[in-house]
């Protein structure tokens, strides 16, 4: 069944847009605010339908967020701000087509049909290999979602932030752990270890996070 992200967060327009989209008979996920839709566009869909104006994180960011992370599902974007509409559509943030606010029901089903027959375009300009989304911390591994704990999340946070430089060791123990580092870190290396492998690395030849003896960990997301 072809599934459709409808990403609203008014309802006025999205409760009979949802109905007429059932009716062509797909299956429709309603998401009130950007974050939700995000995850649920990356857990994968067939086409998202996204208003600009959303809650939390805008429709704009969900969708360079989006291709960020490296999904090429068609994005639609709904808008009232008609002086985004270049900017939106163009190369810069990644959407697809749009319709601008008060839309034609009958308008809106068919950029929907012409979308879905077209399918995703894989694009490979702007894909990064992790993306991390730090207010709803949420991390984005080659366009899959990484289940991490808090301390996982904020480890990796900074080693990303400091992505290609050395953190060092207490660094990391006094960021995340608010703790003086008193020399041993033995939970910083469980986590270090737990995060090598959910980014594939081979705990014997670390791809990614690379362990500089005597100082701490660098993050590396080109390794070739
Ligand atoms: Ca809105």
């Amino acid at each position: 069944m072809t599934r459709v992200l409808l990403a609203e967060d008014d309802e006025a327009i999205s409760a009979p847009l949802e109905r007429a989209l059932k009716r062509e008979g797909y299956d429709v996920e309603v998401a009130g605010d950007g974050a939700t839709a995000l995850a649920s566009a990356l857990r994968g869909v067939d086409l998202v339908v996204l208003d600009l104006g959303l809650p939390e994180i805008d429709g704009l960011e969900v969708c360079r967020k989006l291709r960020a992370a490296g999904s090429a599902v068609p994005v639609l974007i709904l808008t009232a701000r008609v002086d985004e509409v270049d900017t939106v559509v163009g190369l810069d943030a990644g959407a697809d087509d749009y319709v601008t606010k008060p839309f034609r029901l009958a308008e809106l089903l068919a950029r929907t049909r012409a979308l879905l027959r077209r399918g995703p375009i894989e694009r490979t300009e702007g894909t990064e290999v992790l993306v991390i989304d730090p207010e709803a911390r949420r991390a984005y591994f080659h366009g899959e979602e990484l289940h991490l704990t808090g301390k996982e999340f904020a480890v990796l946070e900074l080693l990303y932030r400091e992505r290609g430089k050395v953190v060092p060791r207490d660094q990391l123990m006094r960021e995340v752990w608010d703790a003086v580092w008193y020399g041993s870190t033995k939970t910083l290396d469980m986590h270090i270890s737990v995060l090598r492998r959910k980014l594939g690395d081979d705990a014997a030849q670390p791809r990614h996070i690379t362990t500089v003896r005597g100082i701490g960990f660098r993050l590396d997301l080109d390794p070739d």
